[in-house]
């Protein structure tokens, strides 16, 4: 019979970070670095736990080499050469991820992580992380290249996640569904809430000495430190990077209507305002752009998006790290790692106030 699982799932929004006694005076004390020791891989890694996502837009080498500047993870995306990446690789950029898909050529990954022992950070990343030839690959991963830090994903229940670990996997990519630009959930009905998601996964992981990354659904700094407050070691986004300088997407302008307040009355403004292009990595638009077209049986579960034009990417860092520093001092964590440990979450049914939503701010 097909069963209803009934315990509460929950996003992001459904909850706020109680304030608790702190022996923080002040934001500027939080230590947002962490130095993370793995399960199969033999070194040691010092960073703040975010990091850009592996899309064709986010996982640029213009962005590693900003991000690099705040101790923050880029998963370079799949589409540059091994040429690319080998010559990327001159300098040293210890904080940086290459990565897969299951399709991709193992031949030419297996020759660039063999002939270049230094590029040793490998993201194999795949929507449904739950069929058979991920486990089977991560095994022959592990087996062939016992120095690597290996991430795999994408799941949401323990049981995968324990399973990836025990098979090589290093850290585990959680998240189905949750994403900016991410239709799976309308398009097969799968998915599952992403605190929820990280809530379980998180523990699953840490449970057998594995890590986990938690992957998409994060809409500001808030919801990036409630990732961490669950459980996460890693966050990784793409929409919130995705209106920088140092995205892939190009630049555009388009004029916006907003509503705003005259003396006499509200009226509606024109105005100018730059965007970048976003988009899902099974978006159509990929699809074209990255495979020359979608394959028959396949349906899109990604679409495209106009974000606000952000500036450098090191403006966005600088409010992250600066609302997570915040969240810290509230609940009294000196250090990224002790987050979950001094995390309660109030469940809430409604995060902001959100009188003013719709209305430009005018200075
Ligand atoms: P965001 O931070 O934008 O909410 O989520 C980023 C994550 O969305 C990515 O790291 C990836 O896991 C997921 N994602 C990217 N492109 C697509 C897509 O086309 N379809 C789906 N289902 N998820 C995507």
């Amino acid at each position: 019979m097909t069963r209803i699982l009934t315990d509460e799932q929950l996003d992001y929004s459904d909850v706020l970070f109680q304030p608790k006694r702190t022996t923080l005076n002040s934001r500027s004390e939080a230590d947002v670095l962490r130095e993370y020791a793995f399960r199969w891989y033999p070194k040691t890694l010092k960073a703040c736990g975010i990091m850009a996502a592996n899309m064709a837009t986010t996982g640029t080498f213009e962005m590693n080499d900003a991000l690099e500047k705040f101790n923050a993870i880029t998963c370079l995306h799949k589409h540059y050469t091994a040429e690319q990446l080998v010559a990327y690789f001159k300098k040293p950029h210890p904080l940086t991820f290459i990565c897969t898909g299951l399709k991709d050529n193992k031949d030419n990954l297996f020759k660039l992580l063999g002939e270049n022992p230094h590029i040793d950070k490998l993201c194999v990343d795949i929507a449904n992380g739950y069929i058979p030839n991920l486990l089977k690959f991560v095994k022959e991963l592990r087996t062939r290249f016992p120095h690597i830090l290996l991430m795999a994903g994408n799941v949401v229940t323990g049981d995968m996640t324990q399973d990836l670990i025990l098979s090589g996997a290093d850290i585990v990519k959680a998240g189905i569904g949750p994403g900016s630009v991410c239709i799976t959930r309308s398009q097969t009905g799968v998915g599952r809430p992403q605190l929820s998601t990280v809530l379980e996964v998180s523990d699953a992981a840490h449970g057998v000495g594995g890590m986990i990354c938690a992957d998409g659904g994060c809409t500001g700094p808030g919801d990036v430190a409630k990732a961490f407050g669950a459980g996460a070691d890693f966050v990784m986004l793409g929409g919130m990077l995705a209106g920088t300088d140092e995205a892939a997407g190009k630049r555009v302008e388009r004029l916006v209507q907003t509503d705003f307040f005259e003396p006499d009355g509200k009226t509606l403004k024109t105005e100018k305002r730059l965007f970048k292009e976003f988009y899902g990595m099974s978006s159509q638009l990929a699809q074209q752009k990255h495979f020359g077209g979608m394959a028959k049986y396949r349906t899109t579960e990604g679409r495209e998006k106009l974000i606000p034009y952000t500036g450098p990417v090191a403006h966005v860092m600088e409010d992250i790290l600066g609302g997570v520093r915040s969240t810290m001092s509230y609940i009294g964590a000196t250090k990224l790692k002790y987050i979950p440990k001094c995390t309660t979450f109030y469940r809430v049914n409604r995060q902001l106030n959100t009188v003013f939503a719709n209305m430009k701010d005018i200075d």
